[in-house]
């Protein structure tokens, strides 16, 4: 088959490797309708993080229909369309029962392989999907397997992060970064009743989606944010910040931004070693503070219902289709933002 893969720093190939094959009784292959390049994937492209092998199929956002399963899979037939969340999970150990799936004690996360040791991911034409009953979502057929493709790590990233901060319709909260994952905080903190939702990037078209869908844009780069948020709420800042960013300087904006007693919920990647904000900062805020990766699988039937009503023009996050051939332009002009680039889905 034909795959993205990771071939060091800046580095994405279109190239031929073998079919993956049900190794386990759980497993179902999964032949890709649709996959997308996710915030997520940057960092691996720039290689913050090390250790990924050279050859590792990239990508965790993917749907499609399933091709095979293992002897053990019940639930699943083939022909099902299927939308997975970007980690695996058995959906009964200790932490699958309590919601916190992506810490699933069996999981992993697609496109990444280390030592020779880790899982494939979904930028590709089949995809081997490990403990498959817990992992994948059959989708109403109503949907397209574009918009299902949301469920399985954005919206539900952006609702996960959103509801860490305690949503109140009254409250005033705050959203850094209007990436596809921003924007899906907003989304989500609008579907939990919030009615004045403040949106920071510096990027004017990314302001303008984030307008669309319900919130006031602010340019981080054109004014202080701390002090105009401060001065709108009444010398107070916000009840809610949700950070989906992944750098020191949101991590920071985000502590000056939040109230006394106020939750910072973050879903950036975050690598680096130490606090934008110290203990004692933190202790002089009674500062609350949730982070890490989204269970995305616990969230995913919501995240379908909202795609289904169709209540927020999600397409319209969709600046580029492309080939899966295209990938490696794919990953340039992702990460350049060239030509608005906010989010691009690939098609074998
Ligand atoms: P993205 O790179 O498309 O968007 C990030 C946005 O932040 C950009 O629009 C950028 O202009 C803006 N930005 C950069 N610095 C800023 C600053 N100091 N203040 C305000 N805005 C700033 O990425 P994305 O796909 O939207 O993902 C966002 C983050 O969420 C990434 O770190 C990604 O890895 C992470 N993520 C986490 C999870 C999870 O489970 N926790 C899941 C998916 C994505
Ligand atoms: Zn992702």
């Amino acid at each position: 088959m034909k795959a993205l893969t990771f071939q060091g720093k800046q580095s994405i190939e279109y190239t031929s490797i073998p079919d993956p094959e049900i190794l386990q009784a759980q497993d179902a292959i999964v032949k890709v309708d649709c996959c997308a390049v996710c915030g997520s994937d940057l960092h691996v492209y720039h290689e913050r993080e090390k250790g990924l092998d050279h050859g590792t199929v990239m990508g965790h956002e993917f749907t499609g229909e399933v091709v095979a399963v293992g002897k053990e899979v019940k639930q699943l037939q083939i022909g099902d369309k299927v939308v997975s969340p970007f980690s695996t999970s058995c959906g009964q150990c200790y932490y699958c029962n309590i919601g916190l799936t992506a810490r699933c004690t069996q999981g992993q996360l697609y496109g990444w392989v280390e030592g020779d040791q880790g899982l494939h991911g979904g930028q590709a034409e089949y995809v081997r999907v490990p403990l498959a009953e817990g992992t994948l979502v059959k989708y109403n057929q109503g949907l397209s397997p574009e918009q299902a493709l949301f469920a399985g790590d954005i919206l539900s990233t952006g609702y996960y992060c959103a509801d860490q901060v305690n949503i109140q319709p009254d409250g005033n909260y705050a959203v850094i970064g209007c990436g596809p994952v921003g924007l899906m905080c907003i989304i989500s903190a609008k579907e939990m009743g919030a009615q004045t939702i403040f949106a920071i990037d510096q990027i004017p078209e990314r302001l303008a989606k984030a307008e669309e869908f319900g919130a006031i844009p602010i340019n981080f780069s054109q004014i202080d944010v701390a002090a105009h948020l401060k001065e709108l709420s009444k010398g107070i800042g916000m009840d809610g910040v949700m950070e989906a960013v992944g750098n020191p300087a949101a991590a920071r904006m985000a502590y000056e931004l939040i109230r006394y007693g106020g939750s910072i919920s973050t879903v950036g990647v975050h690598t680096s070693s130490g606090f934008a904000f110290s203990p004692a900062e933190a202790y002089d805020k009674n500062l609350q503070y949730k982070v890490g990766r989204c269970p995305a699988r616990h969230y995913m039937k919501t995240s379908l219902e909202i795609i289904e009503s169709g209540r927020h023009d999600l397409d319209g996050i969709i600046s580029h289709r492309m080939k899966l051939h295209e990938g490696s332009e794919a990953y340039r002009i992702f990460d350049k933002k060239q030509d608005n680039c906010l989010k691009v889905i690939l098609y074998p």
